[in-house]
C-alpha cells in the first residue's frame, strides 16, 4: 500500500501540462498558461472531480528576475527543495533519449481542497543519479535551452508521463492536453493500442487512431502561427529515433515540420480554445478541424485577498465553492466594499513605498499592468505621447508595473528598461514603480491591490488572459482592449471600459498603436479619473458590478464544470 492508493480506485482525468502553478514558491511556472493549470486542478479538487496532473520538475524554475543599474533584466536560477512540498512517487519509468536511456522519477504534490477533496500531481524529475550529467539537467528550466532541449522535456512529459501513470497503477479515462507541449503523449497511447495483426497490406491499420481520439482532449492557448512548437524531423530522429514510424507522423504532425498542435488536434475528438472569440480565431486558424470554446477562469479563493475573503464570508458565506453566489453582492454595503478595497491597496502602497521607494498614497487613483514582457502586450503603450500622459495624470494617477520577459527575448526586457527610464526621466510628474519577480503573491497583491486593472494588448493575440479576472474578484475594474476573455466580461461603464475598437479579425500593425492610445487617454481623462475623484457612488457601484457580472463567471468552477460535461463525459 502507498500514500497514492486512495486515489487508484476509478479511472482518472489525466491533465498534462509543461507548467503547473501551485503556490508561490513551487515556481514551475511562467505565467497565465501554468497558473491555469494550476487553477483547473484546484477546482477540480474542491468539486472532487476525479483527477490527476502531470508536469516537470523545473528545479531551477523559471527564473528569479532582478535588474542591474539600467533596469536590464537580469535573471537566476531560483533556488527550492521539492522534498520540502512533495513526496516521491514509489515507481521510475525510463524513455529512450538520443539512444540513451532516462530513467525518470516523479514527485508527488497533494493538493488539499478546504472542502475535503484532494489530488496527486505528478512532477517528472530526471535529476537523480542512475542519469548522466546532461540528462539530469532535462527537467531542471521551463522553456531554457534550444529545441533540442525543448523536445527532450516534451518527450518526457507525453510519453514518460503516460508510463508513469500506467506505472504507479492509475487507469486513465480522459487525457487532457494543456497546450501542444503534451501531444506525445498521444503517440504514446497509439503504441499501447497497437492492434495485433500480421501481415497487413497498408501499415498504418495497426494504428488505433479512433480509441485514441477517443481519449484525448485539447486546449489550444496559442491565436498565433508561429506560436506553436514545431519540431525539424532531424530533431526528431536525432532524439526519439524510431520511436514511431515517420511516415505515420507525417501524416499526423505535417509533412515539413513536426507541429505539436496538428499533432494534438489530430488525435483529439474534443479540442478548445480558451474564451469565445480566441475559439474563433483556432477555427480560422485551423479549418477542417472542430474547434469549441470554454472561457477561461481563476480559482476563486486563490485570487481572492484576505480583505474580500473575510468581507465574502460575512455577506455572502460559501462564495469560494459557489462563485455564483456573487450574484448576491448587492446585499454587501457600499462603505464595506470601499473599505476591504482601501485595505487591499494599503497593503500594495505600503510594498511599493517600502521596496520601490515610490512615494505612493493610498488616496490617489492608482493603475495597475502586470504582464509576461512579451511585445505583443504592448507594456509602454502607455508611454506614446508623454507629455499627453502627464498632463492628463501628473498628481491624479500613480502607475505600479510588474512582469518578466523571457531571458532570451531581447525585445521584451528592452520595453522593461523602457519603463525604468520613464520612471527616471518622469520622477517629479508621474508616479511609477516597477515591481520586480512577478509571481503568485505579487500578482495577488497587485492586481486586487490597485483601483484599475491595465490591459493592452494587439488584438486578436490574448487568447484569454486571467490576470484582470483576479481584479473582479476584488472589485477591481478593468480597462482593456475588446481581446480575449473581457470581449465576454466588458460592460462599459458597469464591469470597467474599453480600450479602442470592437474587436476586428483584421492582421495586427502598428497603425493600431496610435488608435488605441488615443482612446486610453481620452478614458483616462474624461471618464476614468472624473469617476473616480467625483463620484464614489458610480465608482463603488461599478467595483460592485465587476464582482456580480465578472467574478460570478470567470472561475475555474465554471469552467472546469463545463470541461466535464462538454470533454470529459461525452
Ligand atoms: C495571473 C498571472 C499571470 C497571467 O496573467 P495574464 O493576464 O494572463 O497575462 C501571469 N503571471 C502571474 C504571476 C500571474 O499571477
Amino acid at each position: 500500500m502507498s500514500f497514492l492508493s486512495k486515489y487508484l480506485d476509478e479511472p482518472k482525468i489525466a491533465y498534462f501540462s509543461m507548467e503547473i502553478g501551485l503556490k508561490d514558491d513551487i515556481p514551475t511556472y511562467s505565467g497565465g498558461l501554468g497558473i491555469l493549470a494550476g487553477d483547473t486542478i484546484k477546482s477540480a479538487a474542491d468539486l472532487n472531480l476525479p483527477f490527476v496532473a502531470v508536469t516537470l520538475m523545473h528545479r531551477k524554475g523559471y527564473f528569479t528576475q532582478d535588474f542591474d543599474e539600467t533596469g536590464y533584466q537580469l535573471s537566476k536560477d531560483v533556488i527550492w527543495d521539492p522534498a520540502r512540498y512533495m513526496t516521491l512517487a514509489p515507481a521510475k519509468v525510463s524513455i529512450r533519449l538520443e539512444g540513451r536511456t532516462v530513467y525518470v522519477a516523479a514527485w508527488t504534490y497533494i493538493v488539499e481542497s478546504l472542502r475535503g477533496g484532494s489530488l496527486p500531481v505528478f512532477f517528472l524529475d530526471t535529476d537523480i543519479p542512475e542519469n548522466s550529467a546532461e540528462d539530469r539537467e532535462l527537467t531542471h528550466h521551463l522553456y531554457g535551452g534550444d529545441n533540442l532541449y525543448r523536445i527532450k522535456q516534451e518527450s518526457i512529459l507525453g510519453i514518460a508521463g503516460v508510463r508513469m501513470l500506467k506505472e504507479l497503477g492509475f487507469t486513465v479515462k480522459k487525457y487532457h492536453m494543456n497546450e501542444g507541449h503534451a501531444s506525445f503523449l498521444t503517440l504514446e497511447l497509439l503504441h499501447e493500442r497497437k492492434k495485433d495483426i500480421e501481415s497487413v497490406w497498408d501499415e498504418s491499420l495497426i494504428w488505433d487512431f479512433d480509441s485514441v481520439k477517443e481519449l484525448c482532449v485539447f486546449t489550444t492557448h496559442t491565436p498565433v502561427e508561429a506560436g506553436h512548437d514545431k519540431f525539424t524531423y532531424d530533431i526528431y530522429h536525432r532524439v526519439l529515433g524510431e520511436y514511431f514510424p515517420e511516415k505515420v507522423i507525417r501524416w499526423l504532425a505535417g509533412d515539413e515540420h513536426l507541429n505539436m498542435t496538428l499533432l494534438a488536434l489530430n488525435l483529439s475528438n474534443y479540442v478548445n480554445g480558451v474564451a469565445k472569440k480566441h475559439g474563433e480565431v483556432s477555427q480560422n486558424m485551423f479549418p477542417g478541424y472542430r474547434i469549441n470554446a470554454i472561457t477561461n477562469g481563476v480559482h476563486s479563493y486563490t485570487w481572492t485577498n484576505e480583505h474580500f475573503k473575510r468581507l465574502y464570508d460575512k455577506y455572502i458565506p460559501g462564495w469560494a465553492n459557489e462563485p455564483e453566489i456573487f450574484v448576491r453582492v448587492e446585499t454587501v454595503p457600499d462603505e464595506a466594499i470601499w473599505n476591504a478595497h482601501q485595505d487591499a491597496k494599503t497593503d500594495l502602497i505600503n510594498y511599493v513605498n517600502t521596496h520601490c521607494n515610490a512615494d505612493m498614497d493610498v488616496n490617489t487613483l492608482t493603475i495597475g499592468f502586470a504582464r509576461r514582457f512579451a511585445t505583443y502586450k504592448r507594456a509602454n503603450l502607455l508611454f506614446t505621447d508623454i507629455d499627453r500622459l502627464v498632463k492628463i495624470a501628473g498628481g491624479r494617477v500613480q502607475f505600479v508595473f510588474a512582469g518578466k520577459a523571457h531571458p532570451k527575448d531581447e525585445g521584451g526586457k528592452k520595453l522593461i528598461q523602457n519603463i525604468f527610464s520613464y520612471a527616471r526621466e518622469l520622477k517629479g510628474k508621474l508616479k511609477l514603480a516597477f515591481i520586480k519577480n512577478y509571481k503568485m503573491d505579487i500578482g495577488l497583491m497587485l492586481s486586487t491591490g490597485v483601483d484599475v486593472w491595465l490591459n493592452n494588448p494587439l488584438r486578436p493575440l490574448e487568447a484569454s488572459g486571467t490576470s484582470g479576472m483576479k481584479s473582479t474578484h476584488n472589485g477591481v475594474p478593468n480597462f482593456s482592449v475588446l481581446d480575449g476573455w473581457w470581449i465576454e466580461g466588458h460592460i462599459e461603464g458597469y464591469t470597467g471600459w474599453s480600450i479602442g475598437p470592437a474587436p476586428t479579425e483584421i492582421e495586427p500593425d502598428e497603425s493600431m498603436n496610435k488608435i488605441d492610445a488615443d482612446d486610453l487617454y481620452n478614458k483616462l481623462e474624461n471618464v476614468i479619473i472624473p469617476t473616480y475623484y467625483n463620484d464614489k457612488k458610480k465608482w463603488i457601484f461599478i467595483m460592485k458590478n465587476t464582482i456580480g457580472k465578472n467574478a460570478y463567471y470567470f472561475n475555474t468552477h465554471r469552467m472546469m464544470r463545463r470541461y466535464v460535461t462538454e470533454a470529459y463525459i461525452r
